[in-house]
């Protein structure tokens, strides 16, 4: 099992979840700041490397590749800001009217309510 961690793409981590597991055939599952990746055969070992330029695709296919350093440490693998700034999304706002938070779902009808709910998410 590999664990990703993506605290500093915390808001493309569940597209970004999909797009790798679906580039490696593995089975994703969300954690907090991370996900981790399972193959689908328990004797079959996850290729690091394959999913390492999975990341590197995915983040260049945002325009972001050559803003984070993917890095493997064991069985973890890190993307890391190099600037130190991290991805925020900002299309936050539905047709309704409503802003809902694209963690979790939560919706409410003001902005900067859900800056303030959002701030659960990075904690
Ligand atoms: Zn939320």
């Amino acid at each position: 099992m590999l664990t990703i961690d993506c605290k500093d793409v915390i808001s493309v981590k569940n597209d970004l979840l999909v797009y790798v597991a679906d580039q490696v055939a593995a089975i994703p599952t969300l954690k907090n700041n991370q996900f981790t990746l399972s193959s689908l055969d328990d004797d079959e070992i996850l290729d690091t490397t394959k999913v390492i330029s999975a990341i590197k695709e995915y983040l260049d296919s945002i325009d972001e590749g050559r803003n984070f350093a993917v890095i493997s440490n064991n069985d973890v693998i890190n993307i890391t800001s190099i600037s130190g700034r991290v991805i925020e999304k900002t299309e936050t706002e539905s047709q309704s009217g409503l802003f809902s938070c694209t963690h979790c779902g939560y919706v409410t009808q003001y902005q900067v309510e859900l800056n303030v709910h959002m701030r659960i998410h990075y904690l």
